[in-house]
């Protein structure tokens, strides 16, 4: 066997380890080492499986190696913050994000769901590249699978806020979910995803009543601003993202996150504070308020640290639970909506 007919073992189910242990005459406690050497210990070589024999690894490795992706570039944030610039065996790359914040335990893998993405909202890097092909379930989880290899840490919890909507990959998004749940055993509360809005693919999700989190990228109180900043309104206007919301959470009981990127003079107003908590008065959700990240030759500003205090007190006054989103790593680039995912991008140095 050649080494490019090798299995991956990265993205296999226990029960795939399994047919593969069968297949070579090993037991079922093997495949459960291997399994956790993948997910839970995320060794790079079969060689760093110690807990099998010497003579069972090079059997092993006779079928199998541990992954196929290459970390391109890396680049650490002075926050802490790491991105991953990751290359699959095709040259596609996308960019991955781990984030800790200083007070809790938890590691936050942003994953990508795609490369690039069709939705092209004016404010996002993603978006200006078009869309260039959706991610595989193993492609998505091996994102994470990098970070643990690279860090040696267990991640905690998962965004998909990297690049691309997952809504538009719904059914691989679906089966890396599953992965994270299952085999890497990241409860599902722990697991949110973001969309832009793609009505009938919310619809799709509600029905599963997963208890993982929606997060909508919302960023307009109505329709007239959002327009200008998100095409995909066009498609599917704010009127019917919210009907859909409320569907959602008659169905599964969960609360949405309500994203808002807050841009200086454009949304950020009074008068859209206002708005905004009549939008949402009645829709079972916390607003995350997201400060605008400037992207290369784009137009628009962040406000003010005071505007975006004093428009955090009006939707607070609505009784809804109001948070800013922290930035982390926008001296690497790694902030919302400035992930490209190209090599030009990102600066070796590891
Ligand atoms: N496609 C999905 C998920 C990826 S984007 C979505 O749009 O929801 C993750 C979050 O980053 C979204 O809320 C997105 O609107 C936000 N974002 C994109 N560009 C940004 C920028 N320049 N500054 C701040 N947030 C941005
Ligand atoms: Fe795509 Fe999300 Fe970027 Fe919009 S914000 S272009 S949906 S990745």
């Amino acid at each position: 066997m050649n080494g490019t007919d090798l299995k991956i073992l990265s993205g296999m189910r226990l029960e795939d380890i399994e047919a593969l242990t069968d297949e070579m005459g090993a037991s079922k406690y093997r495949a459960n080492q291997i399994h956790k050497w993948i997910y839970f210990k995320s060794v790079s070589e079969i060689d760093e499986m110690t807990d099998l024999s010497k003579q069972f690894r090079e059997e092993l490795k006779a079928k199998a190696k541990v992954s196929n992706v290459k970390i391109k570039a890396k680049q650490v944030s002075s926050d802490g913050t790491i991105k991953y610039l990751i290359e699959y065996p095709d040259g596609e790359c996308v960019e991955t994000v781990l984030m800790r914040f200083d007070n809790r335990a938890n590691l936050t893998a942003c994953v990508s769901s795609q490369v690039g993405c069709a939705v092209n909202c004016v404010f996002c890097a993603t978006g200006k590249r078009g869309f260039i092909r959706n991610l595989t379930p193993v492609e998505i989880i091996e994102q994470v699978l990098t970070i643990q290899r690279d860090t040696g840490l267990k991640v905690t919890n998962i965004v998909f806020m990297g690049q691309g909507e997952p809504m538009l990959n719904l059914k691989n998004v679906l089966v890396a979910m599953d992965i994270f749940n299952k085999d890497f055993q990241i409860g599902a509360r722990r697991i949110t995803v973001s969309t832009s809005g793609i009505i009938p693919k919310i619809n799709e999700f509600a029905a599963l009543q997963s208890q993982s989190t929606l997060a909508i990228s919302l960023h307009a109180p109505n329709s007239k601003i959002r327009r200008q900043i998100m095409p995909i309104d066009n498609k599917y206007p704010l009127e019917e993202l919210k009907k859909a919301l409320l569907n959602y959470v008659k169905i599964t009981g969960n609360r949405v996150t309500i994203e808002y990127i807050l841009i200086s003079g454009l949304n950020d107003t009074i008068q859209c504070a206002k708005e905004l908590s009549v939008l949402l008065k009645d829709l079972k959700c916390n607003i995350n308020l997201i400060p605008y990240n400037p992207i290369d030759n784009g137009v628009w500003k962040k406000p003010s640290n005071n505007s975006i205090m004093k428009f955090k007190c009006l939707l607070e006054h609505s009784g809804k639970k109001v948070t800013v989103r922290l930035e982390r790593g926008s001296d690497i680039a790694a902030a919302c909506g400035q992930l490209k995912g190209r090599v030009d991008d990102a600066k070796l140095n590891h």
